[in-house]
């Protein structure tokens, strides 16, 4: 073969394109950047209407397929994708409950662990034993978390024949369900590291291990956080499946998304350059707004994270951002380079107005502090009976702050409510319950174990124990 069949390439233009497989494994490029289509597929009226009526896991194959051309997962993806949904409490997989005149609620916690990022780490894990089947590999994924990542990695990594996963967490900071629901997972190939520490501790520890070459080489070290391609990939899927559901391809639909590294939106922009109608694509933020300043003043400044009710979007430099700066500039893997470079040192990112307007004719953003947050959920609670959680609760007013006209607004609700059981409670009165599968989360047994913040003891933690690293 002459050169990858469907070309990834880096947002930094300093890595050679790359084939779906290799940026599956990799993550991350070579030379820091991001990696994204060279082009992205076409989906025409035609090709969006004759997907109406296709289950989950079967709209889920067509549109993956042509981003995986050349893989060697790409012949048994229906399959694949059949797998990866199965196990999913709701036969319509990402449920679509209308709210209010033209507000729909998409349902995106059916999967394991209750959050969006089910949706696509269950197919990546079957993508990567797939492809590390075909090519005789073993790879040892590690990982740090702060409470939704980490679960949603060991569910889709468990128990998988040619992977390993470690995965830490700073000791005593994550909610109780989300340490539960990474320590009581019993499969033999998952190791739960706690760290004394902070959850920026935990992250240095994993840029170590990543920094080390020779370790690096020895076990194969992967990742399956949102910079992974192939989790944008699995993200597009229902955003479409909504859309559908409100008038597409005859009416467009926008999109309001809770938002934290920017991948879950930016997988909605990945769906409208492929041809899908999309309006607006909203993002919620929490106090921890400079998306939010980005876009009503072309002002991404710096400044410290505040620990919010929706801890999985307290974080200040949005990491997929950089693939959107790409389009914003041309394409200009030199320019993008530059500018990340000038926002990292100066703290503020330096955007002409006119690359700016472009982002804004798509694009809007709204915040909401924790206050705002428990009277949303709270009011909905009172007009609907239904309990949301706090980002998704972030979303919803989002939607209502920047919605114009009468065009359908998706909501992506992306976390079960008894995921955060505490803030639930306090604005509606009532616990939330587990669902079935989890319901004896508080009895299963857990395995842990704790760890100083030492690099060599890491290290040799890892060897002992992943196969990778027995040849
Ligand atoms: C991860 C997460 C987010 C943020 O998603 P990004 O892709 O990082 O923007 C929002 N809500 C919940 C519940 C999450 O787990």
């Amino acid at each position: 073969m002459t050169g990858p069949a469907f070309p990834y390439i880096s947002t930094r233009g300093g890595a050679p394109p790359a084939g779906f497989d290799d940026i599956l494994l990799s993550g991350l490029a070579r030379d820091g950047g991001l990696y994204v289509p060279d082009a992205w597929p076409v989906w025409i009226a035609d090709t969006l209407a004759g997907w109406r009526g296709l289950s989950y896991a079967g709209l889920a194959a067509e549109i993956c397929a042509p981003f995986m051309a050349g893989s060697a997962a790409v012949a048994d993806l229906p399959g694949l994708a059949e797998s990866a949904y199965a196990g999913f409490d709701d036969p319509a997989v990402a449920p679509l409950v209308p709210l209010e005149d033209g507000l729909y609620l998409q349902e995106l916690f059916h999967g394991p662990t209750l959050a969006f990022k089910d949706y696509a780490l269950q197919l990546v894990g079957h993508l990567f034993d797939a492809v590390l089947a075909a090519r005789g590999e073993r790879i040892t994924v590690v990982g740090a978390t702060s409470g939704d990542t980490g679960p949603a990695g060991i569910a889709a990594c468990a128990g998988r024949e040619a992977i390993d996963i470690f995965m830490l967490h700073p000791a005593g900071r994550t909610s109780e369900v989300q340490r539960r629901q990474m320590t009581t997972v019993p499969d033999g190939n998952v190791f739960n590291v706690a760290v004394d520490g902070t959850f920026d501790d935990c992250q240095d520890l994993v840029k170590a291990l990543f920094a080390d070459d020779a370790l690096r080489d020895r076990v194969n070290l992967s990742a399956v956080n949102s910079i992974n391609w192939a989790r944008v990939m699995g993200q597009i899927v229902y955003y479409v499946h909504a859309a559908l559901q409100v008038g597409a391809p005859g009416r467009p639909a926008s999109f309001a998304v809770p938002t934290g590294n920017f991948g879950n939106v930016f997988a909605g922009y990945g769906a409208r350059q492929c041809g899908l109608p999309v309006g607006r694509l909203i993002v919620g933020s929490n106090a921890n707004d400079i998306l939010t300043r980005f876009f009503r003043h072309n002002a991404m400044e710096i400044r410290g994270v505040t620990p919010t009710l929706s801890p999985s979007m307290d974080i200040q430099v949005s990491s997929n951002f950089e693939r959107l700066l790409f389009d914003l500039l041309d394409r200009d893997g030199a320019a993008v380079a530059a500018t990340i470079r000038a926002f990292r040192d100066g703290g503020r990112l330096p955007l002409d107005e006119e690359c700016w307007r472009r982002a804004t004719a798509l694009f809007d953003g709204a915040s909401l502090d924790d206050e705002g947050t428990i009277a949303e959920m709270r009011a909905v609670y009172e007009r609907t009976g239904r309990q949301i959680d706090p980002h998704t609760a972030v979303g919803l007013a989002a939607a209502r702050e920047c919605r114009s006209g009468s065009e359908p607004v998706v909501v992506l609700a992306t976390a079960h409510p008894a995921k955060f059981p505490d803030a639930v409670e306090r604005a509606t009165g009532r616990r939330p319950k587990l669902p079935d599968h989890l319901a004896d989360l508080h009895e299963r047994p857990e395995r842990c174990v704790t760890m100083a913040k030492d690099t060599a003891r890491l290290t040799d933690y890892v060897l002992a124990n992943a196969r990778a690293a027995r040849g």
